[in-house]
């Protein structure tokens, strides 16, 4: 069962850890650590100057049932988080220590692993060695804290277990190898509890290496936990047994676990890829070198620390007690010694001490747990044992890397190289000797070959001088040759030159001669295009000529033949001449004749003139005579309507229409007349009687209208009304409708025009169709009296505005304008007054129908062409005439809808002459008004 885990031929190597760094200075780093491990005997950050210090940490036990029951005072007590613990002397007494770690009563056993030996076992696995280690007085739970197994319960389990167990999980199990050893200390001798046959092992040490090893002892290499296990329970009966034998108690031995661990590099490099060994490693391999880290984990249950006096033992255990502190006191003295830096350490004072060598001063990581009861009774030890502590907190080590060159797995590694490299010699020289075979087959070919080529070589290079001695003879030939033609050449292009000379010269004078040429054909054409006109005109010429000749012969002709006319009519001219002499003086004495009558005339005239001047005399008189008649007729007419309205009054019947007006009519009794006046209408009664033969109906109407002519002489009103009331009206109107007379039609359309003057009778006469009948009538005569008279009747009915629509309709305005074609004044100025009747009336209406703020509409006189007859013709008649057509213009400018018209006919410019040259101031006035203040108009002059 037991091996030796020594390889053969290995070489160790030591390195020293490199200064501490910040996550715990020579503690491995970067190793994954388990988190609870909070709190672990770890350099602290300001630890970090004595990395390799001894860990120390302290655990109180809980008190024993008896410790209870004899209510002893606690010594210590604790101050976890200030990692203090206060020792009291007694009540007034005390001090106060620091410790890495204080752990109380409760302080589980997992808390204690992690914090105490968890760094130093994660620190053997990085490749440096270890030692955990318990110190304290016979039953404070040093076993407790170290040994225990845990069996029946998994979190008793002490450090021994749980090392193990961590060490399992991080090494991997095909290249790493982990073996342990377990022995006790029994006064100085060692025991193996693995292997309890053996005693008394050696503590042995390299003298180059100073690394210490127990020859002889048991390494037992361990597969898992289970088997350690069993190997630790086995080791705790050997030594049961072996106490039992030498009648101790394990307390007065000390135990010592050591856990052996051989890790590959590569191994370790798959479960730790970045911690310092990595670097190491990296290190070897620049070497080529295969490492592998060999460290130690031991961990130490010390027998009790207890005072030979305290123990209360005798005889052999006094022996004992002086063996069991021998090795203690020689730790104590070591660790005093290391504290103190003493140059001197007496490592070789005790077994322990050489066992322990590399844990106190040496190059392992080391970590201490010290032990206490709390009762007061053991105060001295407890005090003992926390100054010992206290002192191995100051022992600081040089912890160095445990590794080993791996010349085993170097030389395989070699072993094989060689091998490949052997074969690969052979190969390569099998290779070689094949290829030189063939070069040389191929130099032999090469030579016979070039052999060969040279033979054919000096052929040819005989073949070849000869060829080339005839060919420096040819050469020579040729150069002769070629001399010649040299000067030849030269001669040649002398003679080029000139010829190019007179080429350049010749192709000058063809380029002159095709421009002179071209000169010469336009002109050719030139001419040529001119001869042909001339030959033309030469033609014509000689045509005309010949027709000339021929005109000329004819004229000679003709001359010979006038010849004697002209002398024919010269002599006829001789014979005038004679005559208009004679007439001449016939002339001269009917001139004087007539002088004499022209001096004859004019006394005459001036007799007639101061005939005329007495006449218009006479006139004057006559007119003033006739206005004072007016005004005798005016008082008149008043006394006779006072007597008509009494006749009327006293009127008891009324007869036939016929009758009455006969008796009217025939009643000038009644009427004073002038003597003119009843002349005058003497005469029409005469035209009237003349009339009247026609038929009955017309001596009525004979009479009426001779009663209309009165009318015309201011007498009528009166008989108007009586007239029309008795059907007078109808019956004019009837004779206009059915009578082909002239005369009646011109007597009848007298009466209709007086009786129009009547505003009242205007009314009757349209509403009976008056107008046209009368328009009917002046489309059918060309009678001037009629169609004056026509025309007044019309012009009358123009001043009613009311009539002006149905006036229109009956085709009054048309019959007005129609009638203006017969050119007679009289009749033309009726028309003309007509227009200005309506006119002035139409005016009228759209001022008051402008006040009352909306439009009339454009001039019904419009439609009919009477403006554009207006405009065209005012200028063309008598004074009169044209006074009625500019008051007419003027009236018709006042309404604006007629502004559009005005300015087509031209009205404007008749507007404008009227407004300057008319001959009434107020008609001037009224067209300048006009003008002045329509935008139209004005824009309309501004653009013309
Ligand atoms: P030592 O090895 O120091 O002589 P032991 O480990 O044998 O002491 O402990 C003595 C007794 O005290 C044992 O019964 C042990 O179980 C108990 N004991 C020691 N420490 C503790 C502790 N921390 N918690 C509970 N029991 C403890
Ligand atoms: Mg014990």
């Amino acid at each position: 069962m037991a091996s030796s885990a020594h390889s053969r031929g290995s070489l160790r190597t030591e390195r020293q850890v490199p200064p501490a760094r910040g996550n715990g200075g020579g503690n491995p780093p970067a190793r994954s650590r388990s988190s609870s491990a909070k709190r672990s005997l770890r350099v602290s950050s300001d630890d970090d100057k004595d990395s390799g210090r001894v860990r120390v940490a302290i655990r109180v036990r809980p008190k024993t049932t008896e410790e209870h029951d004899l209510d002893f005072t606690d010594c210590v007590e604790l101050q976890p988080e200030l990692r203090r613990l206060k020792l009291k002397k007694n009540n007034w007494s005390s001090e106060s220590y620091k410790f890495d770690e204080v752990f109380t009563e409760s302080a589980s056993q997992r808390r204690v692993y992690e914090a105490v030996a968890k760094p130093v076992v994660e620190s053997v696995l990085d490749g440096y060695n270890g030692t955990v280690m318990a110190y304290g007085q016979t039953g404070t739970g040093k076993t407790y804290t170290v040994g225990r197994l845990g069996k029946d319960d998994p979190s008793e389990r002490g450090i021994m277990v749980r090392a193990l167990e961590d060490i399992f999980a991080n090494i991997s199990p095909g290249s790493d190898i982990m073996a342990i050893s377990y022995l006790q200390l029994y006064l100085e001798t060692i025991q193996d509890l693995l292997a309890p046959e053996k005693t008394n092992i050696p503590v042995v040490e390299d003298p180059k290496t100073g690394e210490v090893s127990l020859p002889g002892s048991a390494i037992v290499q361990i597969k898992d936990l289970d088997q350690f296990l069993e190997l630790l329970q086995v080791g705790e009966a050997n030594r049961h047994a072996a106490n039992t034998k030498l009648n101790t108690e394990s307390s007065r031995s000390h135990a010592v676990l050591v856990v052996h661990i051989n890790r590959s590099l590569e191994g370790k490099k798959e479960n730790d890829a970045s911690s310092l060994a990595n670097v190491a490693n990296s290190e070897l391999s620049s070497h080529h070198l295969p490492h592998r880290l060999k460290s130690k984990l031991l961990i130490v249950d010390l027998a009790g620390s207890e005072r030979i006096d305290k123990s209360g033992i005798e005889g052999h255990m006094i022996e004992e007690t002086k063996f069991i502190n021998l090795s203690l006191t020689s730790l104590g003295k070591c660790i005093n010694a290391l504290a103190e830096n003493s140059r001197y350490i007496p490592t070789r004072e005790s077994k322990l001490t050489r066992l322990l060598r590399d844990s106190f001063g040496g190059t392992a990581r080391t970590s201490l747990i010290v032990t206490v009861g709390p009762s007061a009774q053991y105060y001295s030890e407890t005090a003992s044992t926390i100054m010992f502590g206290q002192r191995a907190m100051k022992v600081v080590n040089a912890v160095k890397l445990k590794e080993e060159v791996d010349y085993e797995s170097l030389c395989r590694k070699l072993e094989y190289h060689v091998d490949y490299l052997t074969s690969e010699t052979d190969r390569q020289q099998k290779l070689r000797e094949n290829e030189k075979e063939q070069l040389e087959k191929k130099l032999k070919e090469k030579e016979a070959f070039l052999v060969e080529t040279e033979k054919q070589f000096s052929v040819k290079y005989e073949h070849l001088e000869k060829e080339r001695n005839h060919l420096e003879l040819e050469t020579q030939n040729l150069l002769k040759e070629l001399n010649i033609q040299k000067s030849e050449k030269d001669k040649l292009s002398q003679e080029v030159g000139h010829l190019e000379i007179s080429l350049k010269q010749a192709k000058q004078q063809e380029l002159e001669n095709l421009n002179y040429q071209k000169v010469l054909a336009s002109t050719t054409h030139m001419y040529e295009k001119k001869i042909a006109q001339l030959i033309k005109q030469l033609e014509d010429e000689s045509s005309r000529c010949a027709d000339l000749e021929e005109q000329l012969s004819g004229i000679r002709h003709y001359l010979s033949g006038n010849k004697k006319s002209v002398q024919m009519q010269e002599k006829e001219v001789d014979e005038l001449k004679r005559e208009i002499l004679k007439l001449n003086e016939d002339a001269a004495s009917t001139i004087q004749s007539l002088r004499a009558r022209n001096n004859e005339l004019s006394l005459e005239k001036e007799l007639l003139n101061g005939e005329l001047k007495t006449l218009k005399d006479k006139l004057l008189y006559e007119d003033r005579k006739r206005r004072c008649l007016e005004d005798e007729i005016i008082i008149l007419k008043n006394a006779l309507n006072d007597d008509n309205a009494e006749y009327e009054s006293k009127r008891p019947y009324k007869g036939d229409a016929t009758t009455r007006s006969m008796l009217s009519l025939g009643g000038p009794a009644n009427i004073p007349k002038s003597n003119r006046s009843r002349e005058t209408i003497s005469g029409q009664k005469d035209t009237i009687s003349k009339i009247f033969e026609e038929g009955k109906t017309v001596n009525v109407v004979a009479n009426l209208a001779a009663e209309g002519i009165c009318l015309h002489l201011h007498f009528a009103d009166v008989n108007q009304e009586r007239i029309v009331e008795e059907g007078g009206l109808d019956t004019l109107l009837l004779l206009l409708e059915s009578s082909e007379d002239a005369n009646i039609h011109r007597v009848t359309a007298g009466a209709v025009a007086n009786l129009a003057m009547n505003s009242s009778n205007q009314g009757l006469i349209m509403g009976k169709g008056g107008a046209r009948l009368l328009a009917n009538i002046a489309s059918k005569t060309e009678d001037p009296q009629t169609l004056r008279m026509i025309a007044g009747a019309i012009a009358n009915l123009c001043g009613n505005e009311k009539l002006h629509v149905t006036l229109k309709k009956d085709g009054g305005i048309k019959a007005l304008l129609g009638m203006v074609q017969c050119g007679h004044s009289d009749v033309v100025a009726q028309v003309a007054r007509g227009f200005a009747n309506f006119a002035k009336c139409e005016s009228r209406v759209f001022v008051i129908v402008c006040s009352k703020g909306h439009r009339k509409g454009r001039s019904l006189l419009i439609e009919d062409g009477v403006l554009n007859w207006m405009a065209t013709n005012s200028a063309t008649f008598s004074a009169s005439t044209r006074r009625h057509i500019e008051l007419s213009l003027c009236h018709l400018a006042q309404n604006e809808d007629n502004t559009l018209e005005i300015i087509r006919s031209g009205g404007i410019k008749e507007l404008i002459r009227i407004s300057q040259e008319s001959s009434r101031e107020d008609t001037r006035n009224l067209a300048k008004k006009a003008l002045d203040s329509n935008p139209a108009f004005s824009a309309e002059i501004h653009a013309t």
